[in-house]
C-alpha cells in the first residue's frame, strides 16, 4: 500500500464539483485516509508551492490556491501516486486524456481542478505540511 497527498483545487470547490470528484476518487478505488476543507493563506500556499518560487506563475499560482476553499486529502491504494496522477491527467486540461479528472472538470492550466504528489519524497512532504500523523 501507497499513500499520496491531493487537493480538490478552489475552482473545483467553488464550482460544486468536489462531490463529484471524491466519488470518482472512490470508484477508482483510492481508500480516504485522511480529508480536510481548509481554505489556505496565501503564505500557506506559497509554503507548499515553494519549489515553484522561481517560476514565472508563482504569483498567479498562489492567489488561485489562495482564492477559496480546498479539499485536502490523503488517498491509499497500490501505487497511489501514479494511480492518483493517471487519475488527474495532464496538467493540462486541455492535453489531459479523455475519462481524466483535469479533462472533465479544469478548465486551464491554471485552475485545473486538482493536485497530486509526484513522488515518493513530495508525498512525504506533502502529507506532514498538512497532515498530523494522529489525522491519518
Ligand atoms: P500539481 O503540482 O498542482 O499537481 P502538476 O504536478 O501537474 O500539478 P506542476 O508543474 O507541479 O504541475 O505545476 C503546479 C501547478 O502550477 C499546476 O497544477 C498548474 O496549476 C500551475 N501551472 C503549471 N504550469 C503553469 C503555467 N504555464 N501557467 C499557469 N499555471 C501553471
Ligand atoms: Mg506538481
Amino acid at each position: 500500500m501507497e499513500r499520496t497527498f491531493a487537493i480538490v483545487k478552489p475552482d473545483a470547490v467553488k464550482s460544486g464539483k468536489a462531490g463529484q470528484i471524491l466519488a470518482r476518487i472512490e470508484a477508482a478505488g483510492f481508500t480516504i485516509r485522511g480529508m480536510r476543507l481548509q481554505h489556505l493563506s496565501l503564505k500557506e500556499a506559497e509554503g507548499f508551492y515553494a519549489v515553484h518560487a522561481a517560476r514565472p506563475f508563482f504569483g498567479e499560482l498562489t492567489q488561485f490556491m489562495s482564492s477559496g476553499p480546498c479539499v485536502l486529502l490523503c488517498l491509499e491504494a497500490p501505487d497511489a501516486i501514479k494511480k492518483w496522477r493517471d487519475t488527474m491527467g495532464a496538467t493540462d486540461p486541455a492535453k489531459a486524456d479523455a475519462g481524466t479528472l483535469r479533462r472533465d472538470f479544469g478548465m486551464s492550466i491554471g485552475n485545473n481542478a486538482t493536485h497530486g504528489s509526484d513522488a515518493p519524497e513530495t508525498a512525504a512532504f506533502e502529507l506532514g505540511y498538512f497532515f498530523r500523523g494522529m489525522e491519518l
